[in-house]
């Protein structure tokens, strides 16, 4: 099969709600653009991710955030033009690669058969400013459980056999798309689309309604410096793995 005959359908997996928008939103709304079906997987519930400074933090307070983080994801999903979303619920802040998990995601893999994955890097990069943010244990599990998923588990048959009893057969990935992961060498010119992942991004008013415009402006500024080295104006990055 050529790339042009490989079947448009992506899938972006990662730990919480607004992930995808801070690291990937201007390349899925390219690829939609381009003609792509793009399906989220939100490996947790979002629960952890409630008002900074709140002691209220019981059972009703959670409910309250998760319920508020998916009206929040399925509004970003609607403006960058993704298809669906399936959150898996596992408790935020306590996501482990766990088999469970593998399973959850080979089971999606088999269902939706991407073309091209978007995960988050299962590896630490410790030059980073940012490395503690961005590289919270949640990303790391779910980058872990991504990668797991893609290779072995969804192309092999001996892999979670009870999914072959429920009618689904093993799928290959055929092109991967690592974010923040230590090696770089793939860039997404984000130019015509940058304006969509912000409006994307501000979706997520529980998280970024209080500092929007320095989030806006430091997504910029980093999205132009991402480019730099690919002659891009503004892009997102990525560690690629074609198959
Ligand atoms: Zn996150």
């Amino acid at each position: 099969m050529t790339d042009q005959e490989q079947p448009k359908v992506a899938m972006v997996i990662m730990a919480h709600p607004d992930d995808a928008e801070f690291g990937s939103a201007g390349t899925v709304a390219t690829w939609v653009a381009d003609g792509w079906d793009v399906h989220y997987v939100v490996c947790t519930d979002g629960s952890g991710g409630g008002p900074d400074g709140t002691s209220d933090v019981g059972p009703a307070a959670r409910q309250k955030v998760i319920a508020t983080r998916k009206v929040e994801q399925r509004a970003a999903c609607d403006i960058l033009g993704v298809k669906d979303m399936v959150f898996l619920d596992y408790t935020d802040g306590q996501l482990q690669p766990s088999i469970e998990l593998r399973r959850d995601l080979v089971r999606l893999l088999r269902q939706y058969r991407p073309t091209r994955v978007i995960c988050p890097s299962p590896d630490r990069v410790w030059e980073q400013v940012l490395s503690i943010p961005r590289q919270h244990s949640d990303h790391l599990a779910a980058g872990q459980s991504a990668l797991s998923a893609i290779y072995p588990a969804s192309q092999n048959p001996w892999d979670f056999p009870e999914l072959l009893q429920e009618g689904l057969k093993p799928h290959i990935v055929k092109d991967i798309y690592i974010v923040g992961a230590p090696m770089i060498n793939y860039a997404v010119d984000i130019s015509a689309t940058i304006d969509r992942k912000l409006k994307a991004l501000r979706a997520h008013t529980s998280q970024v309604a209080a500092h929007f415009d320095e989030i806006d402006r430091m997504l910029r500024e980093r999205s132009a410096e991402m480019g730099k080295e690919y002659g891009m104006p503004l892009a997102e990055i990525y560690h690629r793995i074609e198959r």
